[in-house]
């Protein structure tokens, strides 16, 4: 062969993966967009890199083959760097993950971080830095890493908001039993006592409040999208996210301003979610979120209208109500 030797980006029989380097970013081959590969059709091609040499650094050999746009790439050009020998996860090249963090999210990282320091770094990423970070690629299989993550985050604020108001009744117990009333003191502090006496029960409720929340959240959004054709990632895809967009839920206790505080927080942490997850317009993001909110809000105002009609239309009328005159 007269070109034997010649250097190439992929193996001869092996088409090449997309015609351009990494590092412009458009065009994504669909069967490696946001899909994981699961078929061995997809593992072959994932393996397509085996004898072929990085785009970017024509000297090296390629380590593996971008998920999203199937280009090569060496170790080097690989984002989060190569997994430890035995550990599998997604490959996605520098360029495709540069609208993101510079670093994978690292609760996705918790095994070598630690888990606290990965919540914590995560918790600061995601609330401050929601465009980046949900445009961020994501190197853990299935949603279970970020439904634990939300189930975390909403665990840590609820328990706080418990304790700060536990403690708040105790200290105006306290207050108030000294300079106001001794009845009123005690009857606060009792109350304090008893909420916090309350955390066994919270601990078992917390948790499965926060999956029905993130569920609720997910069905809501994705299914909205789907209503309208704009879906572009998996359902899986839009959970993990929405386990992400729990981040500021960890402020709620914060005395006065923490619920309304981290309840406009967190819209605007999912639109940026649903944006980022779903790569569709602002527009298109805020209905996904606000929308089945709406609907929500409305049935229960039905409920409640329809409630309210048949107190008035079927409640007996009380005896000394009768307008004067009639027997
Ligand atoms: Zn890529
Ligand atoms: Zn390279």
């Amino acid at each position: 062969m007269s070109d034997e030797g010649a250097p190439r980006s992929w193996p001869e029989e092996t088409p090449p993966p997309i015609d351009r380097a990494p590092g412009d970013g458009v065009a994504v081959r669909p069967e490696f967009a946001l899909a994981r590969p699961t078929t061995d059709a997809a593992r072959d091609q994932r393996e397509a890199h085996r004898g072929g040499l990085c785009a970017v650094h024509p000297d090296e050999a390629a380590a593996f083959t971008c998920d999203r746009c199937g280009s090569f790439g060496c170790g080097a050009c690989r984002f989060g760097g190569m997994p430890a020998p035995g550990v599998e996860r997604a490959a996605f090249c520098v360029a495709c993950a540069r609208e993101g963090l510079d670093e994978p999210i690292p609760w996705e990282r918790r095994g070598e971080l630690g888990h606290w320091r990965a919540f914590v770094e995560t918790t600061r990423l995601a609330s401050m830095h929601p465009t980046r970070f949900f445009r961020t690629p994501t190197l853990e299989k299935g949603a279970m890493g970020g439904l634990l993550y939300g189930v975390a985050a909403n665990c840590v604020g609820q328990f706080g908001l418990f304790v700060v108001l536990g403690v708040s009744l105790m200290l105006g117990g306290a207050v108030a039993g000294a300079a106001v009333d001794p009845l009123l003191g005690t009857l606060l502090a009792g109350y304090g006592c008893f909420l916090v006496g309350l955390t066994p029960l919270f601990v078992v409720q917390a948790p499965i409040q926060a999956v029905f929340g993130i569920l609720v959240a997910t069905a809501g959004s994705h299914g909205t999208l789907a209503l309208g054709g704009r879906t572009s990632a998996r359902f899986e895809d839009t959970l993990r996210a929405m386990g992400y967009a729990t981040a500021p839920h960890v402020w709620v206790w914060l005395p006065a301003c923490g619920v309304p505080l981290t309840y406009v927080w967190m819209l605007a942490v999912e639109y940026q979610a649903i944006r980022g997850t779903h790569r569709v317009s602002g527009d298109a993001a805020a209905v996904a979120i606000l929308g089945y909110r709406a609907v929500l809000l409305l049935g229960v105002l039905a409920i409640y209208a329809a409630f309210f009609l048949l107190v008035v239309l079927y409640a007996p009328t009380p005896a000394g109500l009768h307008a004067p005159g009639t027997p």
